[in-house]
This record gives C-alpha cells, structure tokens and sequence, in this order.
C-alpha cells in the first residue's frame, strides 16, 4: 500500500501541480485491474485480503489520521470519480467522506458496509466529561465502530467478497480463498476474545473514546468513555473528578488511552485518580510506525486483548 501512496503523492507533484480534472487519466489506479477506494483502514485490510493483486486500491485516511472527519483531497476526489467500486461507512461516520461519495457518477459502485454488518446502541458517556461527538453516533443511535468486532469484519469480509465477485474481470475462486482465509483468522480472534476474557475480576474498561462498545457488548464487558481528554489540552478539573469518580465507584485498576495521546497526559490522569494507564487501539487507521512494524487487524487486536487481560485481571 505504501507504493501506491507515494506513487500518489509523487503523480500529484508531477502531473497535477496546475490540475487533474476528471477527464484525465492520471489516476491513482493501476490498469487492468478492479479499481477499489476504500474509507478506513480496517475496510483496506479486507479488500487487499480478498483482492489481492486483482484490485488496485487507493486508501483515503492517511496512516495516524483520524477517521471521524476526515475530509478527502481534491486529488481523491478525483480517484473517486474513476473508481469502479467505493466501500464506506454511511449514517454519518464520517460527512466529509460520505458528502464526496455521494456526488460520484452512477459509473462508480457505492457500497456502504455499515449495511452488512448487526449494529448496536451507543452506551451513555461518563457523566461529567464532554466532548466531540461528530461522527460518533450514527444517525439512528447506533456505535459506528463496527469493525471493532471480528463476528461483523467477517460480514464485511463477505460483503466484499461479493461485491468484487460481482466483476467480470475478477477471478471469483481467488476471492473465496482470500475471503476464507481472513475469515478463518478472525474467527480464531474471536474465540481468543472470548475465552481471554471469560472470567476476569472486573468487567468494566474505562476507555479514552466511545469506541469499544462492540467489544464490551460481545465479550460481556462494561465501557465507560471519557470523553473531553484532548491530545493537546489539560483536562478540566471537572472532568478530572468525574473520571476519578467512576474509577473508585468500579474500583477501576486502569484507564486506558490511544495512541495519540501524550504519554505525560495519561500519566497525569493516572495519577490523579489512582490507576494505571494503557493502550487500547481504535484501528481506526494505523500509524507509520504501526505499518512498519508490520502490524495488522488481527495483531492490534491481539495486543488490545493482552492489554484488556492484563487490566480486568483474567485468568
Ligand atoms: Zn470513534
């Protein structure tokens, strides 16, 4: 993936420094091959998993962006428009991306996977602690995080698989393989969840962002989402409280963060209410260094399972 963003940064520098309209060629896929635009890094891993070298994918959220607002590039825009297929998340997850979706041609195929997958309610915010919420909230109340559970990565899986079948051009057995190797995977992730967290001292994870509600809802855990705890901003006293509060009430051992947290803050909150912190990842999309490290879906997950282990003290 990393080739084709550079070969995506280095063509705008190149051919696109005036324009690159529509009725161009330069874009950003590969001839001969099934053009994929895909919003969201969990949703990349799935179409490289069942495409393969058949499809020529263009990602839209940079490597440590966040999700929730991101806004596509002109140049994307441009991708879009001569992608033969765009999978996304619609119900308002992410606006900037689903207004550029829909205005693309007929030409291209919209799916929006959040249509595969079983969707739950949104759990109430720790009282006391404010923040943004765009994007958070589906606009029927539903948690858009949805590939936070493997049991609905495995629908999208499917989904996908397809979709892709679907073209004339695409080799339907390799899809199947692929498919049903990462389904394997994930089903194996799945039940490592579900012993991993089978019998813990406490089930509740007091976490950074409304994110983790599917794992806490199929795994028979309990989130509570500060909320308000910026990367660049102290915390308010009255959020501060309100979080100590919750800790001592559940007797909470760990609060934890994500990635794009300062360390000093986490240790600062920590201190204050008497717990240890760690990292818990959205996946939302994964950092340089993450991609280097070769991590994927199913290690992030790993690690998010070790760390949840460790925290509610499983045996
Ligand atoms: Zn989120």
């Amino acid at each position: 993936m990393k080739s084709v963003r550079i070969a995506l940064l280095a063509t705008g520098l190149v051919a696109c420094s005036t324009a690159c309209g529509s009725s161009g060629t330069s874009t950003s896929f590969e001839p001969g091959k099934v053009n994929v635009a895909a919003a969201l890094y969990p949703i990349e891993e799935i179409v490289r998993a069942v495409g393969g070298s058949q499809v020529s994918l263009v990602e839209l959220i940079p490597p440590g962006e966040p999700a929730h607002d991101y806004e596509p590039t002109p140049r994307q825009v441009t991708d879009l428009e001569s992608a033969d297929v765009v999978f996304y998340f619609g119900g308002g997850f992410q606006p900037g991306v689903e207004k550029a979706v829909a205005s693309l041609p007929s030409s291209v195929r919209k799916v929006d996977l959040l249509k595969s997958v079983k969707l739950i309610a949104v759990s109430q915010q720790l009282a006391g602690t404010e923040g943004a919420v765009d994007g958070e909230v589906l606009g029927d109340g539903s948690d858009p995080h949805v590939w936070l559970s493997p049991t609905n990565m495995q629908l999208m899986v499917e989904q996908v698989r397809a979709t892709l079948a679907a073209f004339p051009s695409f080799d339907e057995p390799s899809a199947d393989t692929g498919a049903a190797s990462f389904t394997s995977r994930l089903a194996k992730l799945d039940a490592d969840f579900r012993s991993g967290l089978s019998s813990c001292v406490s089930r509740v994870i007091v976490t950074a962002h409304r994110a983790f509600d599917y794992v806490a809802h199929e795994y028979n855990l309990e989130q509570i989402a500060i909320a308000g705890v910026s990367p660049t901003d102290e915390p308010s006293a009255k959020t501060l409280e309100a979080i100590s509060r919750s800790a001592r009430d559940h007797q909470v051992t760990t609060i934890f963060f994500e990635t794009n947290l300062p360390a000093e803050l986490s240790k600062m909150i920590a201190n204050e209410v008497g717990a240890a912190t760690a990292v818990l990842d959205t996946i939302e999309t994964l950092s340089n260094k993450q991609i280097a490290d070769g991590a994927n879906y199913v290690s992030v997950m790993q690690s998010n399972l070790a760390a949840l282990e460790k925290a509610l003290v499983c045996s």
